[in-house]
Parts: structure tokens; C-alpha cells; sequence
């Protein structure tokens, strides 16, 4: 018997997500985002899986991008922050590479380079979000400066939403007008343009316009706190390992270091295999839930590096060998990210390469 820690990826799963983030875009516009090696769950895989369901796919740098084109993937693809330097400009050419532009240099950058080929561009506004992007006081005058470059090929307009997670509707709504304002002295046509992320896509009409870029909703996560607000997303992974040792412990026994959990009577208690240098977070706290052979129970003791102990009492005929889901169906991500004080987002990107990625 092997060690096992494996994410099975769903790949029917992907594309049922896909599918219906395609349906909720107002124009039909989809740019999968694969940004982090597609959250986690394997860049090409994912993005031959989603390939005949999305217009476009969204990635964070040429590391990212390139493997894509090597691939042979042919859509649109877009660099959600540009290029980061004068030197990239023409990969993003002889690659057919969107790049987002956020800062006066990069137009400064594109009006002294000669590429093979005009660069597609998507003007970047912050409309709120306080990262990324030209005020839109700015935003004319870069409009402006980018139509003037024979470097520049189309132009689009971007925003992304801060707080499309929260139930209230005003910080969201708020942006959207804010980019319809700068917008308004620009003729553009809603093709144009691309708001949403997945709380946008799954929850405000208002913000679906144009292309849609949904990321954590492909993978099957809800960017709710409340994941049940969304349930007819399927988890598109599943981790798993096993069972490597079951024994009794007496009352009083300490499990794991610094015995942060003490048995409270003699009880049977499990190590599996997953640990921190699986990615599992190490800061999970006791009660973290884990389905041991179908049946729920919890995490107990701190997590070490390559094993993590649970709590048997609620599955007494446990034996070694058994199969333990750290997060799937149930648990899902989302409930033990909420244990664990982060985001489903970050248990996914954080899965080392020692994690076996088995494609279904
Ligand atoms: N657009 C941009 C610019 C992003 O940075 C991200 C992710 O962080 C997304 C879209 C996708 O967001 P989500 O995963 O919440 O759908």
C-alpha cells in the first residue's frame, strides 16, 4: 500500500460549472479564469476540458499564458496584468496575447515598441477595488493615448468587483455605475467590456454584461461565505488519502505536537496521510470536518507535516487502508476553509506538487 494523497478532478464537473456561468452572461461572453495553475486543479487539463464551453481564458503572466499557445489552445487569452515589463511586448505579439493595461507606463512602453503584430487591449478602471487600474478621472485620457498606437490593436474596458461576495448590493452596484460613467464619453457596445468574477456571475445581474470572468465557481466553490447559496455548483475536486494508523488512546493522552488535543476518555484515533507539506492547512483547528470511509468526523491535534490524526469515535469499524476526503462533496472546500479563518480559493492554490492530480 502506497502513501495517498490525491485530488480526483472532475472534469464532467468543470464543465457543468462552465456551462452555467456561460448561461448567466447577459452577451454570452465567457474568459475562464486559470490564473494559479487553474486554482489548483492543473492548467492544461482544465483548460482542454473547458476549451469548447469558453470564448477566452484569463491568466496572470507569459508562465502562465504560454503553455496554453504551446498546447495548442487557440482562443483569446488574457493577461489580467499586462506585461510587467517593456521586454514582454513582444511575446505578447508573435503569441496573440491580450494584455490588460493598469498603469501610464505600459501605454508609454507600447508607444515606443514596434511588435509584429498589434496587441489587443483591455483598459483596466478601478472602479473601487483600490488595486489595479486608472481612476476614472484618468480613464479618457488613456483611451485616448492607447487608440493613438499603431501597437494597439482592439480595446476593451475592464473593472473587477470588490465586494460582489457581500449580500448588500451597494459597493457592487456602485461600480458598475462608476464604469458605465467613464465609459459614457467612449462609445463602446457591451462586447466591449468585462466585469463580473464569480459572485458577479452567479448573484448580480447588473454586473454581467459584456465578458464574464468566472474563476472559484468553475472549480465548484462558492465566493459566499454561505455555500449553500449556491449548490448547484459541483465540487470539481476531490482530496483524498487514507487511513495509515488506527489505535486506542487511553484518557488523558495527548495527540500530535504540543498535544493540543487531549482525549477526554480512552477513544480510537486515526493518522492519515496528508499533512502540511501536502498543502493541507496547518493552522486547521480541532473540529475541522473530514469524512472518514462515507461517515463525517474531525480533525484532532495540530497538523504536521505529513499526517494529520481525526477523532474515530463516530467510525468505530475504521481500519487502516480506509479512504479519508479532507474536502470534496462533503466536506466541501468552502466549510473548511471557514474552520481554517481562509478562502476555498487559497486551499486550492496552496495543494503542493506532491499531491497526485488524477483526472476523471
Ligand atoms: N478577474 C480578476 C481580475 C481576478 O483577479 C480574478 C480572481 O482573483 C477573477 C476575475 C476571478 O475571480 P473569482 O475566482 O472570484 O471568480
Amino acid at each position: 500500500m502506497s502513501r495517498l494523497a490525491r485530488a480526483t478532478i472532475h472534469l464532467d464537473a468543470l464543465r457543468h460549472n462552465m456551462a452555467m456561468a456561460r448561461a448567466a452572461a447577459s452577451d454570452g461572453r465567457t474568459m475562464a479564469v486559470l490564473k494559479a495553475n487553474a486554482y489548483g486543479h492543473g492548467l492544461l487539463p482544465v483548460a482542454h476540458a473547458l476549451s469548447d464551453l469558453t470564448d477566452a481564458f484569463a491568466v496572470s503572466c507569459l508562465e502562465e499564458a504560454l503553455p496554453l499557445r504551446e498546447a495548442g489552445l487557440e482562443q483569446r487569452i488574457v493577461l489580467l496584468e499586462g506585461f510587467f515589463d517593456a521586454d514582454e511586448i513582444g511575446v505578447f505579439a508573435a503569441r496573440r496575447l491580450d494584455a490588460v493595461i493598469h498603469l501610464p507606463w505600459q501605454i508609454e512602453a507600447l508607444a515606443a515598441a514596434a511588435p509584429s503584430q498589434p496587441i489587443d487591449c483591455w483598459l483596466k478602471v478601478d472602479t473601487g477595488m483600490g488595486r489595479l487600474g486608472f481612476s476614472p478621472d484618468e480613464a479618457d485620457a488613456a483611451v485616448e493615448g492607447l487608440r493613438a498606437l499603431p501597437a494597439v490593436g482592439e480595446l476593451r474596458w475592464m473593472t473587477h468587483l470588490a465586494r460582489a461576495d457581500e449580500p448588500d448590493a451597494s459597493a457592487t452596484a456602485t461600480q458598475v455605475e462608476t464604469l458605465e460613467q467613464a465609459l459614457a464619453t467612449d462609445a463602446v457596445s457591451d462586447d466591449q467590456t468585462s466585469i463580473a468574477n464569480s459572485a458577479g456571475t452567479l448573484h448580480w445581474p447588473m454586473a454581467r454584461a459584456g465578458w464574464i470572468r468566472p474563476g472559484i465557481m468553475l472549480y465548484g466553490a462558492s465566493p459566499f461565505a454561505d455555500a449553500a447559496i449556491h449548490d448547484r455548483l459541483q465540487p470539481a475536486m476531490t482530496l483524498e488519502a487514507r487511513l495509515v494508523s488506527v489505535k486506542t488512546l487511553p484518557a488523558g493522552h495527548g495527540v500530535g505536537y504540543g498535544a493540543r488535543f487531549v482525549c477526554p476518555e480512552a477513544m480510537p484515533v486515526g493518522v492519515v496521510s496528508m499533512g502540511y507539506g501536502d498543502g493541507y492547512p496547518r493552522h486547521a483547528p480541532d473540529g475541522t470536518p473530514v469524512v472518514v470511509n462515507g461517515r463525517r468526523t474531525a480533525l484532532i491535534g495540530k497538523v504536521s507535516m505529513d499526517m494529520l490524526a481525526v477523532d474515530l469515535r463516530p467510525v468505530p469499524d475504521a481500519r487502516v487502508g480506509d479512504p479519508v476526503v479532507l474536502w470534496g462533496a462533503d466536506p466541501l472546500a468552502t466549510e473548511v476553509a471557514g474552520y481554517c479563518g481562509t478562502i476555498s480559493y487559497e486551499l486550492f492554490c496552496r495543494l503542493t506538487p506532491r499531491v497526485q492530480r488524477v483526472y476523471r
